[in-house]
């Protein structure tokens, strides 16, 4: 037997929507329980053995849920926050309850950002211990030397106790954005690219994140955009931690 919860919280958990939407819903008699119309949204159900559908489609109730969101720039990667929008308010009609962000993106930064209410594998994919690659698109102003590939791969001294772990730069060119690259890295430090490009001498005038543990930002995601991801992307976090 599983744990014992209201219908309403039910329903919200199994992300079809949030909790005030999944009250009406369940009023409006679209919901049953195992067969039979439930209009009681206190009504407690096993949330493992209980068979719900919505509109006679079958729910899946997962404990742990994932979404990836395109970060627009100007919002800040936080639950709440007084002054700004967060990241998690973009997740419209959305049970949000006890989701956060998957490490952090700079206010300026765009681009993928996983949210979760799965602490262990938050832990794993920011764990430098874990290696998962993150992947960014960088727009610099300035060129960076001939020799930064190899600066990045030793590891950079970014001013902190330790030098970087090994990333990848690959150089895609000079556009008229500025000097382009895609750079991977496998930690997540405060302001790590920039202050990496900057101790090269060379300012980011854009980032944005691409890829985490071998997962892409979904093109089809606009600015804002959010879906949740699917059970292969799930499976491909969970891969992608290489070292204990
Ligand atoms: N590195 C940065 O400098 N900023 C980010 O938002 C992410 C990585």
């Amino acid at each position: 037997m599983g744990e014992m919860i209201r219908l309403d919280r039910y329903i919200s958990e199994c992300g079809e929507c949030s909790r005030k939407q999944a009250v009406s819903i369940i009023k409006d008699g679209r919901v049953t329980v195992d067969g039979n119309i439930v209009t009681s949204p206190g009504l407690k159900v096993d949330c493992e053995a209980a068979v719900a559908a919505l509109d006679g489609r079958e729910l899946k109730y997962e404990k742990y849920v994932y979404y990836m969101l395109n970060k627009p720039s100007g919002c800040v990667t936080a639950v709440k926050d007084k002054l700004s929008d967060t990241v998690l308010e973009l997740l419209k009609d959305v049970n949000r309850k006890g989701l956060f962000p998957v490490g952090r993106l700079d206010k300026d930064t765009e681009g993928l950002l996983l949210i979760t209410n799965d602490g262990e594998l938050c832990h794993d994919l920011i764990s430098p211990k874990k290696h998962v690659e993150k992947v960014y698109h960088v727009v610099a102003d300035k060129s960076l030397p001939a020799d930064a590939v190899y600066l990045f791969e030793w590891g950079m001294d970014i001013g902190d106790d330790t030098r970087c772990l090994p990333a990848s730069l690959e150089v895609k060119g000079k556009t008229d954005r500025g000097y382009e690259y895609e750079l991977t890295i496998t930690e997540g430090r405060f302001h790590q690219v920039k202050r990496m490009f900057y101790a090269l001498d060379s300012k980011v005038i854009y980032l944005k994140r691409l890829s985490i543990g071998g997962v892409m930002l979904d093109p089809m995601l606009p600015p804002g955009g959010f879906r949740r991801l699917t059970d292969d992307e799930i499976k491909l976090l969970r891969k992608s931690k290489t070292i204990e």
